[in-house]
């Protein structure tokens, strides 16, 4: 029998071992089997505003957040209150609901680039039907994606660069045959050459290029301006439609997502397509894709793309998207939780700095991301530079403070609006010592 710090019987590590018989890895999402990091997965027992209880009753300060979605932080009373009746008034029909229209109507008001936009019920699926719109729509076949950017599983996106300059890519996983993603270009985050060459070579068959404007599974990752300019130009030049994947970004870097930060950027900048998730659904199995009226009415059944799903805009998820974003459009939302993403990144770096450790770090509304690097990094080679173990004694050091940063360094983070400035100031103290022990 395994013991925890108490002296007790350490329930994550029980749980884990039961867990890793009947689910291979002991998870059912592969980052959470903490992998990169080593070491057991905390089970998390119960969670409330910014913090969460493990399996042995343990407390930690939650910087994941379930990778995003709780925005408001746990248990928010509104948000539970709100699934609390949709779920007395039943959890699935396979027909309409008015939640459907309100959510629908509230997303198509908050993101001027949306007219239309369907609900489905994850980011994986948003981002593989948005994939198929678009092919349809334009009636092309092939792709540009980004190393080091993330669009969910489906087949087509599994895919890493091929050898040389805007080559076809290979699959990054067993089961995915290479003809599945031979439409799929893999190009350099931030490469305004690559993206050149690309459409100078390919161009005319593209049917989309799905970007993550600022990429959140490479850590933290902006598009720079020029370079998000050129996507933009490129795909209107070429009649490519120009896919934003704002599964993280959306309604939590900002209201209208990371397509307002560069709207401000970039004077009358929008995406043609939206792909969205996590925060929209408030915990919730809950994601959606809109666009123009237009490309949307392609979707069957009007137009000849099939999409479809039996819980897709279901009546609990729809509650609790709703509630959260009538939380989140408040006035000075935002601006609060930015705040407290700067106080912890940069009170993270002055206990960095204190130690001599290289750290920088970035972040936008309530997302952020630190480096064990001098200086931000601007592409996935780049992020994979940083000292891998190093950064796991500091994961597990704060691990050990009670402090649950991601467990894994090309992930970004997250604050909620629960994150007080006492636990900032607790998180910047514990990692004063960690920094100083690395
Ligand atoms: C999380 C994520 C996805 C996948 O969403 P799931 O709900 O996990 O399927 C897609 N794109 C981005 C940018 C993500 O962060």
């Amino acid at each position: 029998m395994t013991s925890n710090t108490d002296g007790g019987t350490d329930r994550n590590a029980q749980l884990f071992e039961r867990a890793q018989a009947l689910i291979p890895g002991g998870v059912n999402s592969p980052v959470r089997a903490f992998r990169a990091v080593g070491g057991t997965p905390r089970f998390v027992q119960r969670a409330e505003g910014a913090y969460f209880w493990d399996a042995n009753g343990k407390r930690h300060i939650d910087y994941i957040g379930s990778w995003g979605p709780m925005i408001l932080g746990h248990g928010h009373p509104a948000v539970v209150e709100a699934v609390t009746q949709a779920a007395r008034d039943g959890f699935s029909f396979g027909a309409p609901t008015e939640r459907e229209v309100e959510l629908a109507e509230a997303i198509v008001k908050l993101v001027p680039s949306i007219d239309m936009v369907r609900l489905v019920s994850s980011g994986t699926e948003a981002a593989m039907s948005a994939i198929r719109l678009a092919r349809g729509a334009t009636g092309r076949s092939k792709l540009i994606k980004f190393e080091g950017c993330y669009h969910g599983h489906a087949d087509a996106l599994l895919v890493k660069a091929g050898s040389g300059l805007a080559t076809f890519g290979n699959p990054t996983s067993a089961g995915v045959p290479p003809e599945v993603v031979q439409h799929t270009l893999v190009l350099e985050y931030n490469h305004l050459e690559q993206l050149d060459a690309a459409f100078a070579a390919h161009g005319d068959d593209i049917a989309c290029l799905m970007i993550e404007p600022i990429a959140g599974n490479m850590n933290f990752v902006r598009a720079s301006v020029p370079f998000m300019q050129r996507c933009r130009e490129l795909c209107s030049k070429h009649g490519a439609l120009l896919v934003f994947d704002e599964v993280m970004t959306g309604f939590r870097v900002a209201l209208g997502g990371a397509q307002a930060v560069y709207a401000k950027l970039i004077p009358g900048f929008e995406p043609d397509v939206t792909v969205m998730g996590k925060v929209i659904g408030g915990g919730m199995p809950l994601a959606a894709f809109g666009a123009k009226r237009a490309v949307m009415q392609q979707l069957a059944p009007l137009g000849g793309v099939y999409q479809a799903g039996t819980l897709s805009g279901n009546p609990v998820a729809t509650a609790c998207g709703l509630a959260t974003l009538k939380e989140i459009a408040r006035p000075g939302f935002y601006d609060g939780l930015a705040v407290q993403a700067r106080a912890l990144t940069s009170g993270l770096a002055d206990a960095a700095n204190a130690a001599g450790v290289p750290f920088c770090h970035d972040s936008e509304g309530g997302m952020f991301g630190f480096f064990l690097l001098s200086e931000l990094p601007q592409n996935y080679a780049t992020v994979m530079t940083t000292d891998g173990p190093r950064f796991n004694r500091f994961f597990h050091g704060m691990l050990d403070r009670g402090i649950y940063f991601a467990p894994a360094l090309y992930e970004a983070g997250f604050v909620s609006a629960a994150h007080s400035t006492a636990d900032i100031a607790a998180t910047v103290a514990a990692a004063r010592e960690v920094f100083a022990s690395l």
